[in-house]
């Protein structure tokens, strides 16, 4: 969609002087009164006329077409002998017809037709150039001569004379746009650069950066209409000129974003596009609602390398030992990183397209993985777990204690006051509060009839009723009640009565 710039066949120079030359031709000459006669006689005539050397006389061409055919010319017996047989011998030298148009020559050629069609295609090209049926109002004269077959008439000189003589035609440096002309100067050079212009001022040094015309704009050396000249400053303005002008409209009382958009047949995003960084709106503002579109749009391609997040998956796993309503995020999530390079396009400085070419990753994501709890609050398992990990001061049974007999209805885990004891099953607190020697003791009650005790604690959790899930903290371990230091002491009861620990916890 570059601009293409083709090379005419004369400068702009050379083409000043032809029209001069041309334009003096132009004065309407008299029929030539020096023209040829006949003097042959008609068999000779016939023939001739067979062989195509024969003129068909004067031709008039006017600009209401009137043509006159010119009366018969002659020429002498000797003339025509001898061109007869330098036409048979194949010499250089040959008779021809030498056209005068306007009384100036243009050369020799061999038919009239040929003369007659080359005058029909300057009559097309002229009527395609000027948008109407142009006839051409030349005279046209034939004279029949000798002459050296190198030298023919030039159709292209020729005819870039017969379109130059015509005053609405004048040969220029047309810019054109999709096919429009837009306006036409005689200095190529520097509609060139004028329209060279509006795309080095996108242009960077950056070989990765593509700039071009979105339409299809062209500079060419043609036969135009002479009304499309244009001064450079006149192109200049012509060129910076808009397809389409912006259009604003005027917020009124109770727009919307959304609502002006939508009375404008567009999505809020769209609008929102055309107005960057416009997110409130007030009576009087002015908003975009239509951008406009220059005529030497330029499409910008730039390849562009950046790196992009990878957002990382989440992945949730239901787990039986996590409470129901409770989310344990078991591994943290974490996002990856991409280098992307894209050729992104943009138009008057606005991105339209972005062609990923290639994606690397530079580090995978880290998946999230989330424990969502089924486990019921209070629900038993069946299985006990030691409710402190202290170090047992004494175990289950008969023992001696303060230098007495006594049954240890438990197991003691000693350690540090304070530290947290957990449910060692889930069940529903029945006791939680001061009990004679126990001190400040929890009893949770797993059902079945199977409780667990957990005494001498220093501070209670939980409070009468509560359901609790095995492995929550209820209290804190101290030294309450019947004890010579801080300990948990724990008891498991079937149907009241106390067994031993160890049979559960082990
Ligand atoms: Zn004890």
């Amino acid at each position: 969609m570059d601009s293409i710039y083709e090379s005419g066949r004369t400068g702009a120079e050379s083409m000043r002087a032809v029209r001069k030359r041309s334009r003096a031709a132009r004065i309407r000459l008299r029929r030539i009164a020096n023209a040829v006669i006949f003097t042959a006689g008609e068999a000779i005539r016939k023939r001739l006329h067979r062989a195509g050397y024969i003129y068909n006389g004067i031709r008039h061409r006017s600009a209401v077409g009137m043509s006159r055919m010119g009366i018969p010319r002659m020429a002498s017996v000797l003339f025509l002998a001898a061109a007869a047989l330098l036409v048979i011998s194949g010499s250089i030298v040959g008779v021809g017809l030498q056209v005068y148009v306007d009384g100036t020559s243009m050369g020799f050629v061999s038919n009239q037709s040929d003369f007659e069609n080359l005058l029909t295609d300057v009559e097309n090209m002229a009527s395609e150039v000027l948008g109407y049926p142009y006839t051409l109002d030349v005279d046209v004269k034939y004279q029949f001569e000798m002459y050296d077959r190198r030298e023919g008439l030039d159709e292209l000189e020729v005819k870039h004379e017969l379109l130059m003589g015509i005053d609405e035609i004048e040969q220029l440096y047309v810019v054109s746009v999709d096919g429009e002309t837009v306006g036409a100067n005689t200095d190529g050079t520097a509609v060139k650069s004028l329209v060279d212009s509006f795309l080095t001022r996108e242009r960077t040094i950056d070989e990765n950066v593509r700039v071009e015309f979105v339409r299809n704009v062209e500079v060419s050396l043609e036969y135009t209409d002479a009304q499309n000249f244009a001064t450079i400053s006149e192109l200049a303005k012509t060129l910076s000129s808009n397809i389409r002008d912006e259009e604003t409209y005027t917020v009124q009382e109770g727009d919307t974003l959304s609502a002006i958009a939508a009375a404008h047949g567009m999505s809020l995003a769209t609008l929102q596009g055309l107005n960057p960084g416009v997110e409130e709106i007030a009576v009087g503002d002015t908003v975009v609602v239509n951008e406009a579109i220059p005529l030497m749009s330029v499409q910008k391609v730039s390849r562009e390398v950046y790196t992009e997040g990878i957002a990382h998956q989440t992945e949730y796993i239901y787990d039986d030992t996590i409470d129901e309503g409770k989310r344990v995020t078991s591994v943290a999530g974490v996002d990856g990183e991409k280098q992307i390079t894209a050729d992104v396009t943009y138009v008057d400085g606005k991105e339209t397209d972005r062609e990923i070419l290639l994606e690397e990753v530079l580090s995978e994501p880290v998946t999230e993985v989330i424990k969502i709890g089924t486990r019921k609050k209070g629900v038993a398992t069946g299985t006990y777990i030691i409710p402190f990990n202290g170090t047992i001061t004494s175990e289950f049974g008969a023992r001696t204690y303060q230098g007495s007999y006594d049954f240890h209805t438990g197991i003691d885990f000693a350690g540090a006051s304070g530290s947290a004891i957990v449910a060692s099953d889930g069940g529903t607190v029945s006791w939680a509060g001061w009990k004679g020697n126990y001190g400040y003791l929890v009893i949770i009650d797993h059902g079945d009839g199977v409780q667990t005790y957990y005494a001498h604690c220093s501070k209670l959790l939980v409070t009468e009723g509560e359901l609790v899930s095995q492995g929550d903290t209820i209290a804190r371990v101290g030294s309450t009640g019947r004890s010579t230091g801080p300990h948990c002491h724990f008891e498991v009861r079937i149907d009241g009565t106390a067994v031993n620990p160890a049979i559960y916890l082990w």
